[in-house]
């Protein structure tokens, strides 16, 4: 086995399965949030997998996104791991909204606790998976030169993993240190008297913004388009506090199980006409300063779905921001008017509006005055010319698809998935494709988890493909392929949902715009996510898996082949089979 990373795992532990026609039962690609879990539960059913990530080391988007400011916009204890009691009674979330760092610290130690880093490979990016039709195994090519097969794939590749930077002629001309927030650098970047511009006012800006704006000597924000965003009323959680967070985390868990989003914020159910204005400037006035998404999803459920309810939200928020802002042209100029509040994923800030109250601190809008060039020492718009120090693109992803269409996936009969998805994915569950048999998407797009708190969704997903593993192995089974009728009506299914929502006409991530990618125009949709919420996605799949996973045929193999099976070495850990619902 060659040497693999300075991460090395122990030899034996991701060689192949001993008298095996494959190396290993599955390989899990990506090392976050999602892959850990995974990987945690298939050592336990003692099933032969490894990770492999293309980074240094575990942690997915928490282990890349290391700009400042930062951190989650789930309350921490809702976004962290509930299939371990241990965890929860021994991790302490220090911030409601925690950065960073603790969450990447948070994801070492849940794998160092179940030693599960033995089974993971890093730098090992996966160039190709070909299904190999005859033996019903998929044949990698790893960029470390190495070739592995396995029985099943399973996609944890993250749906904001693959950064995408603007086409601004002079760009690698700069001379200043200049990156994208995604590839923040790891060693500290000093700030201090620099002078630094942003581009793009998206959620990742506008937490940098926030942070960055009284530690920099000037900074120019370029804004092509503005967000709606809210406060996001962070604040540190004490031993006591985590005391009581800890016994209330069955009740914590039920709740977002129960939530659309996933989360622990409920709809009010009140319908949006029934109650009067002023009942209804009193909640928002009530949402507006509690912790986190309070003033997205405990809202009315009209604010997703009708105009006029939407109108009058978006109308009372543009408000709260021009109280908010000094200046008035500044602030009519941070309010959007192409989309409603809502529509797409809130930004949440700490004082970003603010922050255009400093001298220091300006916006410059792009729409008005286009950035022509990056120059070697700035940048120039139509109208001026800037000098700048550091350059920070904030200025998105390839979502959901690009880091599918990063490898180069071939199923039956030759077909690529990069072809396939040309104009937006088509899956069943989010979770399969037809003609990629024994590949599994647990986060997959249309899955249940793009929609909400990331982790919850993950949870079901991999609970879900786990539970399906299980099932492929009790009864022989080989190869698994969706049907091209199920794949159908599940996309139409989520096609069908985008119709009722207004996202559906804003230009963002969740509709698969980018103007960084050719085919992915505004007006273009890629339907990209599941919008019944989170308890109908669980109740769908789990009556697909209570009939015998309907609308997915699996097939056995010769006694010869058999399934995949236990590994001679199962996993060691704390606590046995984890509890999955
Ligand atoms: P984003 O929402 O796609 O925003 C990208 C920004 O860059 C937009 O303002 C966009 O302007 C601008 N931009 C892109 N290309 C540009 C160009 N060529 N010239 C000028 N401006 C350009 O990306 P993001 O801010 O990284 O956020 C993506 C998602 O990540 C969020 O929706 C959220 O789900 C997640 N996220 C979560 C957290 C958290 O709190 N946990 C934090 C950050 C991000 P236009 O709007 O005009 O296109």
């Amino acid at each position: 086995m060659p040497e693999i990373s300075k991460h090395n795992v122990t030899a034996g532990q991701t060689s192949a399965k001993p008298g095996s026609r494959y190396d290993y039962d599955v390989i899990v690609i990506g090392a976050g949030v999602a892959g850990i879990y995974q990987i945690k539960l298939l050592m336990d059913l003692g099933i032969h997998a490894t990770v492999l990530d293309a980074e240094e080391d575990l942690g997915g988007t928490w282990y890349n996104n290391r700009y400042p400011g930062a951190r989650f916009d789930s309350e921490s204890y809702t976004y962290g791991y509930s299939f371990s009691k241990e965890v929860l009674n021994e991790w302490h979330w220090k911030e409601q909204f925690s950065g960073q760092p603790e969450n990447l610290r948070y994801l070492n130690y849940v794998a160092d606790k179940f030693e599960l880093r033995k089974y993971m490979q890093f730098n090992c990016q996966v160039e190709s998976a070909h299904f190999d039709e005859t033996n019903d195994v998929w044949r990698l090519k790893i960029s470390d030169g190495r070739k592995l097969t396995c029985r099943f794939v399973i996609m944890a590749l993250g749906l904001l993993s693959i950064p995408t930077l603007p086409r601004i002629k002079g760009m690698d001309t700069f001379t200043g240190q200049s990156f994208h927030t995604f590839h923040w650098p790891h060693e500290p970047v000093e700030m201090n008297s620099k002078r630094v511009a942003v581009i793009g006012t998206g959620a990742t800006a506008i937490q940098l913004i926030a942070e960055i704006a009284d530690k920099v000597e000037e900074l120019t924000v370029f804004q092509r388009r503005p967000n709606w965003s809210a406060p996001l009323n962070n604040s540190p959680i004490s031993e006591e506090e985590m005391t009581n967070i800890r016994s209330r985390y069955d009740e914590i868990f039920a709740t977002c199980a129960r939530t659309p989003g996933g989360f622990e914020h409920e709809p009010d159910r009140r319908g949006f006409y029934e109650v009067s204005r002023e009942e209804r400037l009193a909640l928002w006035d009530r949402l507006y300063d509690e912790p986190g998404f309070g003033i997205w999803l405990r809202n009315f459920r009209e604010i997703f779905t009708d105009e006029e309810p939407n109108a009058e939200l978006s109308a009372y928020i543009a408000e709260r921001i021009r109280e908010r802002v000094n200046d008035p042209v500044t602030a009519e100029k941070l309010i959007p008017r192409d989309h409603g509040f809502g529509v797409q994923r809130v930004p949440l800030e700490s004082h970003y509006f603010e922050a255009y109250n400093r001298d220091n601190v300006h916006l410059v809008d792009i729409s008005e005055t286009p950035i022509q060039r990056i120059t070697k020492t700035g940048l120039r718009t139509s109208e001026h010319t800037y000098d700048f120090d550091i350059i920070v693109y904030a200025t998105g992803f390839d979502a959901v698809t690009g880091a599918f269409d990063g490898i180069d996936i071939v199923g039956v009969g030759g077909e690529k998935l990069r072809d396939k998805w040309n104009d937006g994915p088509s899956t069943f569950l989010g979770m399969f494709v037809h003609g990629f048999p024994n590949l599994l998407m647990p986060t997959g797009p249309q899955s249940g988890s793009a929609s909400t708190n990331y982790p919850r969704g993950i949870e079901t997903g991999v609970n879900w493909c786990t539970t399906f593993l299980e099932y492929m192995r009790e009864h022989g089974y080989v190869r698994a392929d969706t049907t091209l009728e199920a794949e159908q009506r599940w996309t139409a299914h989520v096609t069908k949902m985008y119709s009722k929502m207004l996202m559906r006409k804003a230009k963002g991530w969740f509709t698969g715009y980018n103007s960084n990618l050719d085919g992915h125009e505004h007006g273009k949709t890629r339907y990209f996510v599941y919008n019944g919420g989170a308890p109908k996605y669980v109740a769908t799949i789990n009556e697909v898996a209570e009939k015998g996973y309907e609308g997915i045929v699996l097939r056995s193999g010769p006694a010869s082949s058999s399934q995949f099976s236990a590994s001679s070495s199962k996993a060691v850990n704390g606590e046995g089979v984890s509890q999955r619902g």
